[in-house]
């Protein structure tokens, strides 16, 4: 064992009774991730990102099949100096904290994090994505991403919703939740939030009386609020709303897919900030 220029440390793990390993394991359940404030990503470019990005990381562990790595070697001699616990893991040690049989060969732990409604400000033509108590950690994830690459400065997540420090969640995101702030919010705080927002909050409805293509969004700052997998929007919610939009159907199925439908209203948003001059 060796120590860190703050403190940290290095282990090397082999047993699957070592209490680092239940820890990390534990952060699968939502309740040990609330106690805790911590959360796990997977994944030496997560990692990375994460670290230039300024989160804190708790601990990071790494297959011993990858010393010599040089990038590896360099993550985790940088998470040391931060003051981490350092694991060099055998395989079956990586297995068990990720709770899979082909386990990324570098994990890690970092502090959850959650912007301030407040700090998600009206201005040019900013976009955030409002999400009424969603439910299912894939479209979460899918939607942080998606939210990412269109260019959204924020997600606010409105009500009871799944974690997005969850592990399904994380891995869905592909990294964004690093990128991309997350507020969170009750229904009448956002409801408040909408009416001082000094800009367009679209709401989306199958009902919607406006085709999505013609909610006039250039140019101004926007919040779009997408509706729970079931229930779609509360009323109260759909009133806070300056318009309704509907994305039009055809065939048999009776609505899309949240995040799809919140991937089809980002980009048309965005159609004119994104063209291939302004983007990569
Ligand atoms: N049974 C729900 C309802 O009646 O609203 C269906 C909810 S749908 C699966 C989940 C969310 O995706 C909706 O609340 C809405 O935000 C969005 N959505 C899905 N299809 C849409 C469409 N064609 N137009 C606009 N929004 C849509």
């Amino acid at each position: 064992m060796s120590e860190g220029r703050r403190g940290g440390r290095v282990v090397e793990i082999t047993s699957l009774a070592n209490p680092l390993v239940k820890d990390i394991k534990a952060l699968a359940q939502k309740r040990h991730r609330e106690e805790t404030g911590a959360f796990l990503a997977e994944g030496l470019k997560l990692v990375i990102d994460a670290l230039e990005q300024g989160w804190t990381i708790r601990t990071l562990a790494f297959a011993k099949a990858a010393l010599g790595n040089a990038m590896i070697e360099k993550t985790a001699a940088r998470a040391l100096a931060a003051g981490a616990t350092v694991i060099e893991a055998s395989a079956k040690v990586l297995e068990a904290m990720t709770r899979r049989d082909n386990p990324q060969t570098v994990i890690a732990v970092f502090e959850q994090r959650f912007a301030v409604l407040k700090s998600f400000r009206a201005a040019g033509d900013d976009l955030y994505v409002a999400l009424d108590r969603v439910r299912d950690p894939g479209n979460l994830g899918t939607i942080i991403r998606t939210a990412d690459a269109a260019g959204a400065k924020g997600v606010i997540l409105i009500g009871e919703t799944t974690d997005p420090f969850g592990l399904e969640t994380v891995r869905a995101t592909m990294g964004s939740i690093f990128a991309l702030p997350v507020a969170r919010a009750s229904e009448a705080e956002f409801i408040a939030f909408a009416k001082d927002f000094d800009g367009l909050v679209v709401g989306t409805h199958l009902k919607g009386a406006v085709d999505y293509r013609k909610v006039g969004w250039a140019k101004k700052p926007v919040v779009l609020l997408m509706g729970n997998e079931q229930q779609g929007l509360t009323e109260a919610l759909a009133a806070a709303c300056s318009a309704l939009a509907r994305i039009p159907q055809a065939g048999r199925a009776d609505s899309l897919n949240l995040a799809v439908a919140t991937g089809v209203m980002l980009f048309e948003a965005r159609r004119l900030a994104l063209s291939l001059g302004n983007a990569t």
